[in-house]
């Protein structure tokens, strides 16, 4: 049994209906209107809210209750919470639903499936006991579109619009899979590409979850009687630290070995530009400077960028 091409698509469950859940149920209404989209979450004013704003049809009373009738099932709750939702559906899912994440961070998320779906297959325990749900129907996503505000208030019907969304299948996810997922991201309007989880965490690591860190960093480190004056600069540097502690703490606590690698990697540019200061070394100084000024000034975003929108993940 396969996943059905887009086409054929008639009911979507979004598990977790925040930022990027919410959003991704606006587009997805207004794409394919004849697609119903349920959603099921923690709490009823978040999806009350979400049925509110038309990204949802209908409110799931239950994790069962969402995924039982569902072609696509979208989980879209902070990646610490994927094993345990994951391992809640498991049972129920329909053996022709494509089941993807949202989450920022994806050698985790390849684990977890692995753990959770591949064990059906492992474990030899009965099917009464276990679902039918094949892991070669997981497909690991992440959209590199986002902001610095969290919740379904914020969610935005063209939030992927021109954004890229990178798949990360493994050696045991189905090439159906990975079509219906690729069709359903375009449908929302974004790019989408793929790349190995490991070098998506490398790469994400560096462009992302780095920053956020220094940004986090930063702000606790910064005299709070100095803040009132921040220009255009601060607000440019300070702007994720905004984010959202519980999605943040997840995000950096997953992909931790390859974010303490990077640090290292910082902490001895950090000591560089602090050692030319220091020994007043102002040709040194200025050299780092044009190092880090040029490397900058030679980046392109790698896809169209409203104003409107930021490019977070
Ligand atoms: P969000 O706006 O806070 O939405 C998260 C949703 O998950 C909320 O609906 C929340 O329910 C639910 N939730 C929170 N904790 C849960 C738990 N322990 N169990 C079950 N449900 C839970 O966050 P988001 O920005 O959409 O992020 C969702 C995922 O997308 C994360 O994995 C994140 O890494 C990824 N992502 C984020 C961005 C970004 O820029 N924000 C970009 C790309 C990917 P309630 O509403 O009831 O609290």
């Amino acid at each position: 049994m396969t996943v059905l091409a887009l086409h054929a698509v008639r009911r979507v469950a979004i598990i977790g209906c925040g930022l990027i859940g919410g959003s991704f149920a606006l587009a997805i209404r207004k794409a394919r209107p004849e697609i119903t989209v349920t959603a099921y979450g923690r709490s009823q004013t978040t999806l009350q809210e979400a049925l509110r704003m038309g990204a949802i049809t209908d409110v799931s009373s239950s994790l069962t209750d969402a995924v039982r009738d569902a072609d696509v099932v979208l989980i879209s709750v902070p990646v610490g919470a994927t094993h345990e939702t994951l391992s809640s559906m498991r049972a129920h899912l329909k053996p022709t639903a494509l089941v993807m994440d949202a989450g920022s961070t994806k050698a985790d998320m390849v684990a977890t499936a692995q753990t959770v779906l591949g064990e059906n297959m492992a474990s030899g325990a009965s099917p009464e006991a276990t679902s039918h749900f094949p892991l070669s129907h997981f497909v690991p996503a992440h959209p590199i579109a986002g902001k610095e505000k969290a919740g379904i208030a914020h969610a935005e019907g063209d939030l992927y619009a021109n954004r890229l969304v990178i798949l990360t299948p493994s050696s045991a996810t189905a090439a159906p899979a990975i079509s219906l997922a690729t069709a359903l991201w375009e449908a929302v309007g974004a790019r989408v590409i793929q790349m190995d989880a490991d070098t998506h965490d490398h790469v994400f690591g560096a462009v992302s979850h780095l920053p956020h860190l220094l940004a986090f960093a930063y702000m606790n480190g910064v005299d709070p009687s100095t803040i009132a004056m921040g220009g255009t600069g601060f607000q440019d540097f300070t702007r994720i630290a905004g984010s959202d502690p519980v999605v943040w703490r997840d995000i950096l606590s997953t992909n931790r070995t390859e974010i303490l690698a990077q640090v290292q990697g910082f902490e001895q540019a950090l000591a560089q530009l602090k050692s030319a200061l220091t020994e007043g070394d102002t040709v040194q100084l200025q050299t780092l400077i044009t190092q880090a000024s040029a490397q900058r000034k030679a980046w392109r975003v790698p896809v169209p960028l409203s104003d409107s929108n930021a490019i977070d993940d």
